[in-house]
């Protein structure tokens, strides 16, 4: 396959580079050094350039090749939408490409107040804040509202975005075994009281797992231990709950201190919001650096995630579609190919292991038509490397059955050792 062939040449391009040079700066060498451990360890990424996808089945063309893909976080299949495209657009017309400061100097727009207020709508807050993208919203919220004199207490697979905005905050951290909140209450027991305050950190539904926070007992929990507790919906918002709020009803919002999600995923577009009530959003905008010192979201993403927040409640096919899809695959996943996976909803990872064996089960499907990742280490944990297969209202039951072909056939080959 041409995206695997790219591997080798383009890593000997680049040793090659450095050979030319007398003294290659110090820069290169640790480069160069860098990747030829990750290609040794099978832990060498690229990226690799998309064609064009394709309007309604969210197919994409590689190296001219149709593949079903089954990595995109598109779950409603919003990405396409002429909704968002002519909300994008009319938004251009209104406002011009860029916001061209951030919302604290004269970046701040009535699109994005709009926007703001639309999300709060939905999830049931006071109020919103709109981050640059997850990845900020959880550095800025998270290293705002704890220090040096506090403590966190996180899931083990907490998304690095969390872990950054942790460990940029300076607090203590302690992480629990995943959904274990056993552990998660003897941490509290141990240490909340060598803390001034106290923050738990998880995901609604976990982006690598595909399973779900315990929603009730994390409430539960941090008000019992006087705390507060921030979780992220990155992956639920949009797919999950009546009307596209996520995991967390609407009805228990206000009992959680923050909520983070993205408008990047199921929501089609880009940037990230943080659903809180009005005090925490002032707080926010006066301490939440990533907020602060960064340029507003151009008016055409703001617009397009305004066009899709206010779709979402009348996305129920899509959502009742989306939720057959991973039934049926999940079930044929334990039936038919007899693995276990813990996804439960729209993400369904398949474990294998070792790192080679999983990127060869991912050659064989792409060589069938299929774009799966192979995800390693350290986005999971050592030994743990896994496909995530990842669902959209797009896929069809032909593009499961044949992903389930596919997969038999691959691992087959792979215990066999072919
Ligand atoms: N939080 C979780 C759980 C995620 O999986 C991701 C994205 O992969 C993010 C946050 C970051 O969101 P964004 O892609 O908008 O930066």
């Amino acid at each position: 396959m041409t995206y695997f062939k790219m591997f080798p040449a383009w890593l000997t391009h680049l040793f090659s580079c450095c050979n030319s040079h007398s003294m290659p700066l110090l820069s290169e060498r640790i480069a160069v050094k860098a990747l030829k451990g990750f290609s040794e360890n099978g832990l060498l990424r690229a990226i690799f350039p998309l064609q064009s996808i394709e309007r309604g089945t969210g197919a994409v063309n590689v190296s001219s090749q149709r593949l079903i893909d089954f990595c995109s976080n598109d779950y409603l299949g919003l990405s396409g939408h002429p909704a968002l495209e002519k909300a994008a657009s009319g938004a251009i017309e209104k406002w011009g490409c860029g916001a061209r400061a951030s919302r604290l100097m004269s970046g701040d727009l009535e699109i994005h107040h709009a926007l703001e207020e639309e999300v709060a709508r939905l999830k049931g807050t006071e109020a919103a804040l709109i981050f640059g993208s997850g990845y900020l919203a959880n550095l800025g919220t998270i290293s705002a509202i704890v220090g040096r004199d506090d403590g966190i207490f996180m899931d083990r697979l907490c998304h690095a975005s969390m872990l950054d905005g942790a460990l940029l905050s300076r607090a203590g951290i302690h992480r629990f075994r995943h959904n274990d909140m056993g552990h998660l209450e003897s941490l509290l027991k141990a240490e909340r009281g060598r803390y001034r305050r106290a923050l738990v950190l998880a995901e609604t539904l976990y982006s690598m797992d595909g399973d779900t926070a315990p929603v009730e007992d994390l409430i539960a929990l941090k008000n019992r231990y006087d705390s507060m507790l921030l979780l992220d919906e990155a992956h639920a918002m949009g797919a999950l709950g009546e009307t596209g709020e996520g995991l967390v009803p609407r009805c228990r919002s206000r009992e959680i201190d923050i909520q983070t999600g993205t408008f990047g995923k199921a929501l089609g577009s880009y940037g990230a919001f943080c659903a809180v009530s009005c005090n925490l959003q002032k707080f926010f905008i006066n301490r939440a650096r990533s907020f602060i010192f960064s340029t507003a979201l151009p008016p055409a993403v703001a617009g397009a995630n305004l066009a899709a927040v206010k779709m979402l409640p009348g996305c129920n096919k899509s959502r009742g579609r989306l939720r057959r899809l991973s039934l049926w695959l999940k079930n044929a996943v334990i039936q038919r190919l007899g693995l276990e996976t813990p996804g439960e909803y729209h993400i369904i990872p398949i474990i294998i292991g070792e790192n080679q064996d999983t990127l060869a089960l991912a050659g064989h499907l792409l060589k069938n038509g299929m774009l799966v990742k192979a995800v390693r280490p350290p986005t999971v944990p050592r030994s743990q490397a896994r496909l995530r297969i990842s669902l959209t209202a797009n896929h069809s039951m032909e593009d499961l059955e044949r992903l389930v072909r596919a997969l038999d056939n691959g691992i087959s080959k792979i215990s066999q050792g072919v």
